[in-house]
C-alpha cells in the first residue's frame, strides 16, 4: 500500500516536473550554415527587414567537434541533431561507430511530424545528420537511401542525382530509383516548388535541382516561402512538428569569400525566420531556435558607412573556423539557449524539449 502511494506520488511529481518545464508543441530549427556572429551583423546592416530585434534570448556558441577544434560540417550538424560531439566527417554516430539517436526520432516517438527544408541537396550534412547515420557525410546516394527509410514528413530542398541511378542522369551506382521508392511509401514527389501540393500533401518529397538549389539570387521562391510551405503542411499533426530549416549556402559564400553571395543569402535565411517568428506569434507554442554548426571564412565588417551601408566584408580562411555562432531563440522554453553554450547543449536541450526523460 505504502509502496502503491509512494509510487502515485512520483508520477504526480513526475508529471508536474514535465507540465513545469514548459514543453513546445512544435519546434522550427533554423540553422544558417556557417554563420559566425559576424554574419548576423553584417546582415543587420544590409538587410532593413532583418528579424533578429525579435529575439531576447540570445547566446554564443562553441562549436568544436570531438576531435578538432575546427569542425567539419558532419560532426557540427550530429551535434546539433543528437545532443553528441562527434569527429569529423561523421554524421550521427559516435567515435566509436555506434547510432545515435536523432531529435527527429525523438520526435516522432512522440508523435510529432517532422521535416527538412534546405537549399543544398537533402542529403547533404546538415539536414542528413536529422535522419541517417553513416561514418562519411560524402556517401550522398547512401543517405538517400537512408531517407527513405527514414519517415520524415516533409523533404524540400535539392539533390536530385542522389536518388537516381546513373542509366539516367542520376549518381547512384545501384539501379534502385529512390524517388520511386518514396513515392511507393505514398510521397507525394515534386520536382518544382508548388506551395498547394505540398500543403495538401500527406508526404512530400520535393527536390528541385540536381544538386543544390540555385543561389537565392537566382532563384524565384526564397527559403521563407518553402518553410511556410513546409510549416503549413506540418502544423496540421495535432501532437505538434519538427521541423529544421537550414541556410546551406551561407556556408559556401563563406567558402568563397563573396561578400554579395553571403548577404544575399543571410537575407534568404532572414525571411525563413520572419516565417517561422510569424507562425510562432500566431501559435503560441512553438519553439524557435536558431543558430550554426560553425563560422566559415573568419569574416569580419572592415569598412562601410556610418549607417552601415556599403559594408565592405573581409576574411581570414577559406574554410571553417572556431569563431563562436550566435544561438536566438524565440517560444517556451527559450531561457535555455541563453549564456555560453557547448554546441551540445543546443542538441541535448532540444531533444529534452522533446522527450524530458532522456539521458545524456
Ligand atoms: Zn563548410
Amino acid at each position: 500500500m505504502i509502496l502503491r502511494l509512494l509510487i502515485l506520488l512520483f508520477l504526480s511529481l513526475n508529471n508536474f516536473i514535465l507540465v513545469g518545464q514548459n514543453l513546445p508543441k512544435n519546434i522550427i530549427f533554423l540553422i544558417g550554415d556557417g554563420m559566425g556572429v559576424n554574419y548576423v551583423a553584417a546582415s543587420f546592416f544590409d538587410d532593413e527587414n532583418n528579424p533578429y530585434r525579435n529575439f531576447k534570448s540570445i547566446g554564443l556558441v562553441n562549436t568544436t567537434s570531438s576531435d578538432r577544434l575546427i569542425t567539419d560540417s558532419g560532426a557540427a550538424a550530429t551535434v546539433l541533431a543528437t545532443g553528441h560531439r562527434t569527429v569529423n566527417r561523421y554524421i550521427s554516430i559516435d567515435s566509436a561507430g555506434n547510432r545515435l539517436k536523432t531529435l527527429f526520432q525523438f520526435a516522432k516517438e512522440k508523435g510529432k511530424s517532422v521535416g527538412i527544408v534546405s537549399t543544398s541537396s537533402v542529403t547533404h550534412a546538415t539536414p542528413a545528420a536529422f535522419y541517417a547515420h553513416t561514418d562519411n557525410r560524402g556517401r550522398e546516394t547512401d543517405i538517400a537511401f537512408q531517407l527513405a527509410e527514414s519517415d520524415v514528413d516533409v523533404i524540400i530542398g535539392g539533390g536530385t542525382q542522389f536518388f537516381l541511378s546513373d542509366i539516367i542522369g542520376g549518381s547512384r551506382k545501384d539501379d534502385i530509383n529512390v524517388i520511386h521508392k518514396m513515392e511507393n511509401k505514398s510521397y507525394k514527389w515534386l520536382n518544382s516548388f508548388d506551395y498547394k501540393t505540398i500543403v495538401d500533401a500527406d508526404k512530400v518529397l520535393c527536390l528541385m535541382e540536381k544538386n543544390g538549389l540555385k543561389p537565392a539570387s537566382e532563384r524565384i521562391n526564397t527559403l521563407g516561402d518553402f518553410t511556410k510551405a513546409a510549416i503549413d503542411n506540418l502544423k496540421s499533426n495535432e501532437n505538434g512538428f519538427v521541423l529544421m530549416v537550414e541556410g546551406s549556402q551561407i556556408d559556401w559564400a563563406g567558402h568563397e569569400n563573396k561578400q554579395d553571395y553571403l548577404l544575399s543569402e543571410m537575407r534568404d535565411f532572414n525571411y525563413a525566420i520572419t516565417e517561422a517568428l510569424n507562425f510562432a506569434h500566431e501559435d503560441g507554442n512553438t519553439l524557435i531556435v536558431i543558430t550554426a554548426d560553425h563560422e566559415t571564412g573568419g569574416m569580419a565588417i572592415t569598412g562601410g558607412n556610418l549607417d552601415g551601408k556599403n559594408q565592405k566584408l573581409g576574411f581570414v580562411s577559406k574554410s571553417h573556423t572556431a569563431g563562436f555562432v550566435p544561438v536566438l531563440s524565440y517560444g517556451p522554453s527559450e531561457d535555455k539557449f541563453r549564456g555560453i553554450l557547448e554546441n551540445y547543449e543546443i542538441g541535448q536541450n532540444l531533444i529534452l524539449l522533446i522527450d524530458p526523460t532522456s539521458q545524456f
